[in-house]
């Protein structure tokens, strides 16, 4: 593509990073254009009509805890350009074989209730991270640094380093807990013996007290609409339907941010050092997701009625039953009964669905690249807990992991958050400041390849615009993170 303009930055894929780069350098007052393969803005935002007319799936991401808790977007006035959150009464519901289900509740209180002896220890666990959590986040959201509030954050990291499992067993002595927390640990898409599973369940677990697990009204693409609506308003221009295929051809611009993870990068960049191209190109990349989307003639018949107090449902039993379902995925196995991510939206968004009708979808994860269909095994998880579930369907609509990546390139073999997630990452990335710069000059990566990582909460482009505007404003030699260059670890 040609095309002869200049701006102050050009930022390639309108992911929420993408965006929220976009917008934060707009807010500076620079001119910026944001160039989108797709026809729609907004990467892992997108709401779609995938079964049939009037149903409305979200096709990728769906809950927007880190969204809302987002030290960035929450500041943005995304409310004043269409965004509306909706909360379910609770947040999460986990249903177990005896037919109840554990609830994650927005009280604090109440959910501690809800785990009988494990009451005192969930306190303890999660009361002060949930009560700061606007503190936690801004620490947690970003490349590692002198924390803000490190007394806070050292007692985060405390838990954190732990594996999902680990914690789960040394904190409490009951299985509703258990069974709970694994569920929330599965979101870090790592084995849950792994080290470090355990940060991911605790953000989740804090954000659902502090400011819920919403989901947008018409659809997670409400919220790409509302981005991309403001940033049109401090003057951003956006190309959609423009595939990048190298830098060269964008128009001149004084940085170039690339909504995009490593392979594609090094597609995209000529003249990047030889030792640069290696070590990324060894970059791994996460297990993948299996998705399904439902077009349903009633609500999902849940054997506990709380589930349908909750957007989001959990399905996998007890905490050996999630392990056992995510251990094998990093080694190339799938599960038989898979942990399921669930969502039913249209419980409390009417304009999901035609009246009287309901859409649900529901992910688990894969190895990366596989070809395995996982409808059976995922519709069975959601039978074993809501027996019935089978008769509402009018229609589904299946995505492997091939089909995510051909509507987002960002996908690469289905894999949901830019590359692998392990402690070493963290870690790694962590001790580096904030990687974002490549080394070719004024190209920079915003993706959730970068620090902070995977989730709608767009810190990964607003820390990468960061970086930008302190190079422009030549403070560029004062700053760590601008002599480190991005390298995932392998
Ligand atoms: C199935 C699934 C479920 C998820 N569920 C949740 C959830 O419930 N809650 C949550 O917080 N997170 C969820 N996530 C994760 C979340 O969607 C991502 O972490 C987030 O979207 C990453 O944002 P990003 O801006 O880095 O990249 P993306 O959102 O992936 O956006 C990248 C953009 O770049 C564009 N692009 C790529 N290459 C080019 C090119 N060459 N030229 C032009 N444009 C290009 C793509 O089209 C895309 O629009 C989910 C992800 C998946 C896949």
């Amino acid at each position: 593509m040609e095309d002869s303009r200049s701006f102050d930055a050009v930022v390639v894929g309108s992911g929420p990073n993408g965006l929220a780069a976009a917008v934060k350098l707009a807010q500076e007052g620079l001119s910026v254009a944001v160039f989108e393969s797709r026809a729609t803005v907004g990467g892992g935002l997108y709401t779609a009509e995938l079964t049939l007319p009037g149903f409305h799936h979200d096709v990728f991401s769906s809950v927007h805890p880190l969204a809302a808790g987002s030290p960035y977007l929450r500041t943005l006035p995304l409310a004043d350009h269409g965004l509306e959150w909706v909360h379910s009464p609770a947040p999460l519901a986990h249903p177990l074989d005896d037919g109840t289900a554990v609830m994650l509740e927005r009280s604090l209180e109440a959910t501690a209730q809800n785990l009988g002896q494990d009451a005192g220890a969930y306190r303890r666990l999660v009361e002060s991270r949930a009560s700061h959590f606007d503190d936690l986040a801004g620490d947690v959201l970003r490349p590692f640094g002198l924390p803000s509030h490190p007394v806070l954050f050292a007692g985060f990291g405390l838990r954190a380093i732990y594996s999902a499992a680990g914690l789960a067993q040394a904190m409490f002595g009951g299985p509703r807990a258990r069974a709970l927390f694994a569920g929330l640990g599965a979101h870090s898409i790592m084995p849950l013996y792994r080290l470090g599973s355990a940060a991911i369940g605790l953000v989740m677990c804090a954000a659902g007290h502090a400011v819920g697990w919403p989901i947008a009204r018409g659809g997670s693409q409400g919220i790409a609409d509302s981005l991309a609506s403001y940033l049109r308003s401090l003057g951003g221009e956006i190309i959609a339907g423009a595939e990048i295929n190298v830098v060269d051809g964008l128009p001149k611009a004084r940085a170039i941010l690339l909504d995009v993870t490593p392979g594609q990068m090094l597609r995209m960049v000529n003249g990047l050092p030889a030792a640069y191209r290696r070590k990324m190109g060894k970059h791994r990349y996460g297990p993948g997701a299996f998705k399904v989307e439902w077009a349903l003639d009633g609500p999902i018949p849940w054997k506990s009625t709380d589930c349908r107090r909750a957007a989001t449902v959990h399905l996998g039993g007890m905490l050996q039953d999630v392990v056992r379902a995510e251990s094998g995925i990093w080694g190339g196995r799938h599960a038989e009964k898979p942990f399921v991510f669930l969502t039913q939206p249209s419980l409390f968004d009417a304009t999901r669905a035609p009246e009287g009708k309901h859409v649900a979808g529901a992910y688990c994860h894969v190895p990366n690249g596989s070809t395995v269909d996982m409808t059976d095994a995922i519709e069975a998880q959601v039978e074993r807990f809501a027996p019935g579930f089978r008769d509402r369907i009018i229609e589904r609509h299946r995505m492997p992991p091939a089909e995510l990546e051909r509507l987002n390139a960002n996908c690469v073999g289905g894999d949901i958050a830019g590359g692998r997630q392990t402690l070493r990452r963290l870690l790694q990335t962590s001790l580096r400041g904030s990687p974002y710069a490549t080394p070719a000059d004024g190209i920079y990566v915003c993706s959730s390849s970068t620090p902070p990582g995977a989730g709608v909460h767009g810190m990964c482009g607003y820390h990468a615009a960061a970086a930008v505007l302190r190079r422009f404003s030549g403070t560029r030699r004062r700053e760590p993170e601008e002599r480190a260059v991005w390298e995932p670890p392998i």
